[in-house]
């Protein structure tokens, strides 16, 4: 019998994941009233930080609430009755971003692939140029119950050349790869610090660029006076303008706290650390006998690796074994892929080759206790070890 530990002792999902120690510390300052210089500086500190590490030219906006809110108040301020929308779906999260897209627009197209592969440009291509009246396009960066990775970049420079604007969804690919609002030619790019950052969540982070601006600032349903509102939000950074209502005080301190984090680390090494965890997890899945839920390695995720399920494997289950036995925690598929995978999180703090081999070890282990024999874990555990060292 496995002495069961009693709590999770490894965080090891695709979000929300654990956060930096000194983003806990941030958590705990004093909370100052909103007003106070002091928090006026961090808030603009802050607001200028996010800047960097999108590598904007404007300040993003901060919404208050996690990174759902920034996604439904980016299509609420976009989306007017004359609006034709193209959704490129391609997992749980691009599917479910019709919810707010569909109502609010003229018309909504849609291009759909199989959840275990990616949009194909091309496709894109084609819809916009059969579709010139196209106003806007949607996509999901890294659809995270798939751990499957778009070609953003692609279909961003496509939308550039039309009127369109591009929303992109990289809620959480941010900050754990190379994904920056200007290079993917993102009009309203959302993401937020409870991903790859090592927050909590409670926030949402929006890049808009001039196109997108414009877009919301001519459209007459974006919301004024409202949670949902990017309006209202707009000069928040600078300290001499009012707040539209009271900031999150404790989580701006933690947001400005994991960009410190990320920004003496540096981007590139922040994006090699996740990356390496990925590629040792992913090693060390495949040489125990497991398959990877993506259809092709170049379209898996560095932030989050998403693995088949055996035939008649019970997720629900064999996550519980694995929290109760070994202490570990990972994430059940969402909507159409639940119960069709598991997936382990490459994200800020765990983004550690090491952790894959915790991973790895306690995913065999609990699989082999639901069907013998399905995972050779020595074989597992040493691709994953043999992966950190050919680095
Ligand atoms: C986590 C995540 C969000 C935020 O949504 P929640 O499910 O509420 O955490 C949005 N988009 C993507 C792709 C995400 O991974």
């Amino acid at each position: 019998m496995t002495q069961p530990p009693k709590d999770t002792i490894f965080t090891l999902t695709t979000g929300p994941v654990n956060c930096y120690p000194a983003v806990l510390q941030a958590l705990g300052r004093p909370v100052l009233y909103d007003y106070d210089p002091g928090f006026l500086e961090t808030y603009a500190r802050a607001s200028a930080k996010a800047m960097a590490a999108m590598q904007t030219a404007s300040s993003p906006v901060i919404l208050q609430g996690e990174p759902v809110l920034g996604l439904e108040a980016a299509a609420a301020s976009v989306l007017g009755p004359d609006d034709v929308v193209l959704n490129l779906v391609s997992g749980v999260y691009g599917d479910g971003y019709r919810y707010w897209l569909q109502p609010r627009c003229g018309d909504y197209l849609e291009i759909r692939t199989p959840f275990n592969e990616t949009i194909d440009p091309d496709a894109v291509a084609s819809m916009l140029a059969r579709r010139p009246d196209i106003t806007v396009v949607a996509v999901c960066h890294h659809d995270t119950p798939s751990g499957t990775i778009n070609p953003v970049a692609a279909i961003g420079a496509l939308v550039a050349k039309t009127p369109a604007v591009f929303i992109v969804d990289a809620v959480s690919s941010f900050g754990g790869m190379d994904i920056l609002p200007d290079a993917v030619h993102a009009d309203i790019f959302v993401t937020g610090p409870n991903k790859c950052l090592g927050c909590p969540p409670g926030l949402s982070l929006l890049a808009i660029s001039g196109k997108g601006w414009e877009k919301i600032k001519s459209n007459p349903q974006a919301p004024r006076g409202s949670i949902l509102s990017i309006l209202d939000w707009e000069h928040a950074w600078r300290p001499e303008k009012p707040f539209p209502f009271t900031p999150s005080v404790a989580e701006i301190n933690a947001l400005e706290a994991a960009l410190d984090l990320y920004l003496a680390e540096g981007p590139e090494a922040v994006w090699a650390r996740h990356a390496r965890t990925a590629d040792a997890c992913r090693a060390g899945i495949k040489a125990m006998g497991l398959r990877l839920w993506a259809a092709r390695d170049d379209i898996a995720s560095p932030t989050a690796t998403a693995v088949a399920l055996p035939d008649g494997v019970d997720e629900t289950e064999l996550r519980r074994i694995m929290r109760d036995d070994y202490g570990v925690m990972i994430s059940s598929g969402r909507g159409e892929t639940h119960n069709k995978l598991v997936r382990i999180g490459h994200m800020g703090p765990t983004a550690q080759p090491i952790y894959a081999l915790t991973a790895v070890a306690a995913l065999g282990a609990a699989l082999n206790k639901l069907a013998p024999e399905t995972c050779d874990i020595g074989a597992g555990a040493a691709a994953v070890m043999a992966s950190i060292d050919a680095v």
